[in-house]
């Protein structure tokens, strides 16, 4: 289960929540139910993943040139 981190915008309350992927995010504080934010705690993780999808979405067609005109 991936852990989100949410800060609230009108108190300040930083929190974690566990969800699953199919989960909606969450949208108000618990403690005073203003309007939070959804943040990056798994930074490294989020950085991964979107530098494997570009590179891997860059790669793709020279690889396709690569291998048609290489034989
Ligand atoms: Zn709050």
């Amino acid at each position: 289960m991936p852990l989100y981190e949410y800060l609230c915008e009108a108190c300040d309350n930083a929190f974690e929540v566990t969800q699953g992927f199919n989960d909606a995010p969450l949208k108000n504080c618990p403690k005073c139910g203003g309007e939070v934010k959804k943040l990056m705690s798994l930074g490294g993780f989020a950085l991964r993943g979107n530098g494997w999808f570009s590179t891997d979405y860059k790669k793709n067609p020279n690889e396709n040139k690569g291998t048609s005109s290489g034989s």
